[in-house]
């Protein structure tokens, strides 16, 4: 039977059969032992409920059309997906106090994903006058390029049924932001119900924050679904080459410019996006934060290239392998 990856219930996933059935599930021993594939949230599966066992058995994770991923928290040389096969990526930052690095970041990753992205800037209504919510909105404006920015309040019904319009029905949108950032009380708001325990309720469960949810989807009436991914810290690039590109379209541009094509913008001569700095048409901010992701990025690329190479020396099985029938 064929379902989808709703969340990962303490690790196993909660798979929606075709049926409306829901069904926690496990991994084949085939799927584990000979590929590192585990399925996450939005991933389409192949089920097999025996008679007799409490849990589902899943048998193949179908190819992702896309996917959200950082390089794991832990030194492993490894991909984290943290969702698969969504439509749209909301990059949601608070309206005051926004960090800039983090949002740079954000829509790095979010635009790798090959997803529309939009941005939310969240709990407009703490601006203490219009001067700070111009400013906020012109700042980021400047970091998105051309990505789609709305204003939110959970004060403000309209400008949740703005966000509520980026996901028609048969979409799925993913929302990415801080702890705090209002992620909870937005998806309730969309939803039109209490699905999620917000920030205040979870301080006074006495159990501690992101304890509740886990990257679940969640349907909104008349619409599509949403992700919350709580408690996502730290997100370490993965593979970053388009979205690198995309996020920093400003730099991008300017370097076709370049004299060399391989032009690492650093000491070449004929560089036209150091020149754009020089002529002040780019701030030194913006290429020191393109440099800063880009190298990063770079980094993981070469540690996993080396990491493939001993893994193939040493015989260990093929990351994608693909899973054999159980
Ligand atoms: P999450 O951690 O991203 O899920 O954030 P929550 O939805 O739990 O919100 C964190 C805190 O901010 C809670 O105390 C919410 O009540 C509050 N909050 C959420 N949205 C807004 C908003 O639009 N305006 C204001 N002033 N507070 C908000
Ligand atoms: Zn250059």
């Amino acid at each position: 039977m064929q379902g989808v990856v709703i969340k990962l219930d303490r690790g196993f996933p909660l798979v929606r059969l075709g049926d409306g059935r829901e069904i926690r599930c496990e991994h084949a021993t085939s799927l584990v032992k000979y590929a590192t594939v585990r399925a996450t949230t939005g991933d389409v599966v192949e089920v097999d409920a025996p008679d007799g066992h409490d849990k589902g058995i899943i048998i193949q994770v179908h190819p992702r059309r896309n996917a959200f991923m950082r390089k794991d928290p832990t030194e492993r040389v490894e991909a984290q997906v943290l969702a698969a096969n969504f439509d749209l990526v909301f990059v949601a930052e608070p309206l005051v106090g926004i960090n800039i690095r983090r949002l740079e970041r954000a829509l790095v990753l979010a635009h790798e994903s090959q997803a529309q992205v939009v941005v939310l800037l969240t709990k407009a209504d703490l601006a203490q006058d219009e001067e700070q919510l111009r400013m906020a909105k012109d700042l980021v404006g400047r970091i998105a390029q051309g990505t789609r920015v709305i204003v939110v309040s959970a004060q403000d019904p309209q400008s949740v049924e703005q966000v509520r319009s980026c996901v028609p029905q048969g979409k799925v949108a993913i929302l990415l932001g801080k702890s705090g950032v209002g992620k909870s009380s937005l998806v309730n708001l969309l939803v039109g119900s209490q699905v999620q325990a917000t920030g205040a309720v979870r301080e006074g469960d006495g159990r501690g924050r992101h304890t509740t949810v886990s990257r679940e989807m969640v349907q909104i009436p008349g619409a599509g679904c949403v992700v919350d991914m709580p408690g996502v810290r730290g997100l370490a690039l993965w593979d970053a080459a388009e979205g690198l590109g995309s996020a920093f379209s400003d730099i991008d541009q300017l370097a076709e410019a370049c004299r060399f094509a391989d032009c690492r913008h650093e000491a070449e001569p004929g560089c036209a996006v150091r020149q754009a700095v020089v002529d002040g048409t780019l701030a030194q901010e913006r290429l020191d934060s393109f440099l800063r992701l880009r190298d990063e990025a770079d980094h993981v690329r070469q540690r996993n290239v080396e990491a493939q190479r001993i893994k193939s020396r040493t015989g260990h099985p093929r990351r994608w392998a693909k899973p054999s029938r159980r």
